[in-house]
């Protein structure tokens, strides 16, 4: 229940995972997690707490082992990232696992990166599980937009430079190009991150071009925001496409007048320095900002 102890009340009743009997007479919940961008001290206190409390960890292929090395000595470890021929385990595979598992009596915690609402399906998760009539319970992560942003002093909005911000998908929701109002993202002072969109990201540019948005917007890219192989680019619209090509991410594209703040706010904009003397944009000082 949210708000009470539960590592502490169901500590004494323990359940053997793989035993022979089931705990029916438990009833078992889920919680979905927020993991955060990968850096562990990213983790909230509640999903640390659940952790350690969990019977079992359903977690994904990319979830970062410091993290998953915080997980309580009983608990079980699931990755459905990593089933047969090394795909990912269907959504609704997924969906039958934790609620099978929560039918078992166990405390099941769904750790997913980031935000478990911001695209991370975790919607699907709880409207399975309430559908199944098994306790759902969300705790939020910092999502990966937050980390990048804070990774590169880069304020999502700032007074003056943008007014609002708006997370997109860069991908369709049967693949391909994503089906977005460009003319409202092409709006300037505003920011737009992209999420998982490196691939699409050649495409998305010509279209916030062709939409209104100025070629010179300054823009971000952060690979593996929080984690020790953190890379930042600091690049204009126009460019974007073509800087992204090669990237293996988890990457995440931030579009906006905000992403000139970077070289001033921060002077150790690259983490990585043979990038830096590659990414740095001709003609720049260091000393470039949005309002021009
Ligand atoms: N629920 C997650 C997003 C899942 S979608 C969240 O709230 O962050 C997966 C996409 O998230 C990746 O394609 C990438 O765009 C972004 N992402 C996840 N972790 C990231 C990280 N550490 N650095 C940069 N981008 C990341």
């Amino acid at each position: 229940m949210p708000g009470k102890s539960p590592s502490r009340s169901r500590a004494g009743r323990l359940v053997v995972l793989g035993g022979a009997g089931r705990a029916t007479d438990r009833v078992g919940e889920v919680w979905l997690v927020g993991a955060g961008p990968g850096d562990p001290e990213l983790l909230t206190l509640k999903a640390f707490r659940l952790l350690q409390s969990a019977d079992v960890v359903v977690h994904d292929r990319l979830t970062p082992q410091p993290i998953l090395d915080l997980a309580g000595p009983r608990a079980r470890l699931i990755d459905v990232g990593k089933r047969k021929s090394r795909h990912t385990l269907p959504q609704d595979d997924i969906n039958a696992l934790l609620i099978g598992l929560a039918r078992e009596g166990l405390k099941v915690v769904r750790l997913k990166g980031g935000d478990p609402f911001v695209f991370g399906r975790g919607g699907e998760e709880l409207l399975a599980c309430r559908a199944a009539d098994i306790a759902c319970h969300v705790v939020p992560g910092v999502s990966a937009a937050l980390a990048a942003g804070a990774a590169a002093g880069v304020p999502l909005t700032h007074r003056g430079l943008a007014q609002s911000v708006t997370f997109v998908t860069g991908h369709g929701a049967s693949g391909g190009e994503p089906d977005l109002d460009w003319a409202a993202l092409a709006w300037a002072n505003q920011t737009v991150v992209i999420y998982m969109g490196l691939s699409t990201a050649p495409a998305i540019v010509a279209r916030l071009i062709e939409a209104g948005r100025q070629p010179s917007t300054p823009a971000l890219v952060v690979e593996s925001a929080s984690l020790p192989l953190e890379r930042r680019l600091v690049t204009t619209l126009a460019e974007l496409g073509a800087r992204t090509e090669g990237l293996e991410g988890p990457a995440v594209l931030i579009v906006g007048e905000v992403a000139a703040l970077a070289d001033i706010l921060t002077p150790d904009v690259f983490t990585n320095p043979a990038q830096a003397a590659e990414a740095v944009p001709q003609g720049s000082s260091g000393k470039r900002n949005g309002r021009a």
